[in-house]
């Protein structure tokens, strides 16, 4: 289970804040100074992940040896937590006893979130951006004794936890959920005829599982699919099914509702701006996606030339996407499209164990550093995965990131762990 530790001086509000975390109030003794509190650990959960809050206790402002004591809070915070909140009080600003405290946590090299607390009001909310200078990254403004912002501040926590727990069972186990989308006449019905016409068995019910209406259960490779919002290509009411737009808010909340999309294009036709507004919302939805080339027994010669063209002239910002030659009418490689599936879907649910992230970070960084900017180049300290489905990643650096940089690193992250067939998102988290 994943630590979070709290450290800063007595009065900033560290206890306040472990209740608002823990969801209970007056469950923590309140700093009373010259008591020196052994660091107590809560249990405590958000969005459905446990971690561990660690109170560090406070140090006596006027102990003898203060730099000792803070050096001691600073020190069991870095041995034992994954996280360190470094709590001030933003109504008061940032102290030499603050800074006293930043340098031992820097040296650390562990994520410390910066928080100002006390925040109650817009005002002082505003008045938290000067903790900047403090050199820990973008201060959280919260109020713990109101509330106000924790939720964010609880959000960042757990994009700075190392590694979520394996509840990887988490998601039902029914069929997986698949978006069959494409412009109109792309074949959509004439694949899902493929699965669900009079060749084959429709499925219609599993065991323990409920089933939009709209939805079709189909077999597709052995096993049991749910093709999301297909009431539309069923009933084949005439071709005037809705507006464009229309079609456009189906299309958006069938991919919505789909873990993997297959988009269908039309091999015989070139790569529209509909196709590419498509695949742009598989995309931004952050989808396994699947892109089918259909009408592949119209495709001569002369066609795959210009096709092989548009294809890396168009779909050259998604090379991970898994890309599949069929035809729905000759059945032609219809049963390549599960196996590509199941690929997408392992990409897109894939975790990254952090040591090994690291390692593969620690080599790439030394191997090809950031380039520098006016003197200075950003360092990546670690990585972590912040999540899946699909996989999420949280660079801590030294500072912002060149865009070409980023890109570079999301390059080579894809050819190091593959991630084919899913969106990867990378987000960059600088501590000064
Ligand atoms: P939808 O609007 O995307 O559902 O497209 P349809 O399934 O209605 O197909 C549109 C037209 O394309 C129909 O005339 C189909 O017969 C034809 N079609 C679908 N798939 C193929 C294919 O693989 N090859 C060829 N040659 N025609 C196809």
């Amino acid at each position: 289970q994943p630590v979070v530790a709290v450290v800063g001086r007595p009065n900033v509000g560290k206890s306040t804040l472990v209740n608002r975390i823990i969801g209970r109030r007056q469950a923590v003794v309140e700093d009373i100074p010259g008591v020196t509190r052994d660091r107590v650990p809560y249990d405590a959960q958000w969005n459905g992940r446990a971690f561990t809050v660690v109170d560090t206790g406070g140090w006596e402002p006027d102990a003898k040896d203060r730099a000792a004591a803070i050096a001691a809070q600073a020190e069991t915070a870095v041995v034992t937590a994954d996280v360190v909140l470094f709590v001030v009080d933003a109504m008061v600003g940032s102290t030499d006893v603050d800074e006293a405290a930043v340098k031992m946590l820097r040296r650390s090299a562990k994520p410390v979130i910066l928080v100002a607390n006390k925040a109650d009001n817009t005002t002082i909310e505003m008045e938290a951006t000067s903790l900047w200078s403090l050199g820990l990254g973008e201060p959280f403004p919260v109020s713990a004794l109101h509330g106000r912002g924790s939720g964010d501040l609880l959000d960042a926590i757990m994009a700075a936890l190392p590694e979520a727990p394996k509840i990887v069972e988490n998601r039902p186990r029914g069929p997986r959920r698949v978006a069959l989308v494409g412009r109109p006449n792309v074949g959509k019905s004439s694949l899902l005829n493929r699965f669900s016409g009079e060749e084959r068995a429709v499925v219609d019910s599993v065991a323990g599982t409920t089933v939009d209406p709209v939805d079709s259960l189909v077999e597709i490779g052995g096993e049991t699919w749910q093709l999301v919002d297909t009431a539309g290509l069923r009933k084949r009411v005439g071709k005037a099914s809705g507006t464009e737009y229309y079609a456009s808010l189906r299309t958006a909340s069938a991919i919505e509702a789909a873990e993997v999309a297959v988009v269908l294009l039309d091999s015989s036709e070139v790569i529209s701006e509909q196709d590419q507004r498509i695949l742009t919302m598989v995309v931004e939805a952050g989808r396994a996606l699947v892109i089918a080339f259909n009408k592949w027994d119209l495709v001569d010669a002369d066609r795959r030339y210009y096709l092989d063209k548009e294809i890396d002239r168009e779909l050259r910002r998604i090379p991970w996407a898994i890309r599949l030659n069929l035809s729905a009418q000759t059945g032609r490689a219809v049963d390549k499209l599960a196996p590509a599936l199941r690929r997408a879907l392992a990409s897109w649910e894939t975790r990254v164990p952090t040591a090994h992230l690291n390692q593969w970070l620690t080599a790439l960084v030394q191997a090809t550093p950031h380039p520098v900017r006016g003197g200075r180049a950003p360092r990546i300290l670690f990585a972590t995965q912040a999540g899946v489905a699909p996989p999420r990643f949280v660079l801590f650096t030294t500072g912002p990131l060149d865009a070409g940089y980023q890109r570079f690193v999301e390059r080579k992250l894809r050819e190091e762990f593959g991630f084919e067939g899913s969106p990867i998102d990378i987000s960059v988290r600088p501590r000064k």
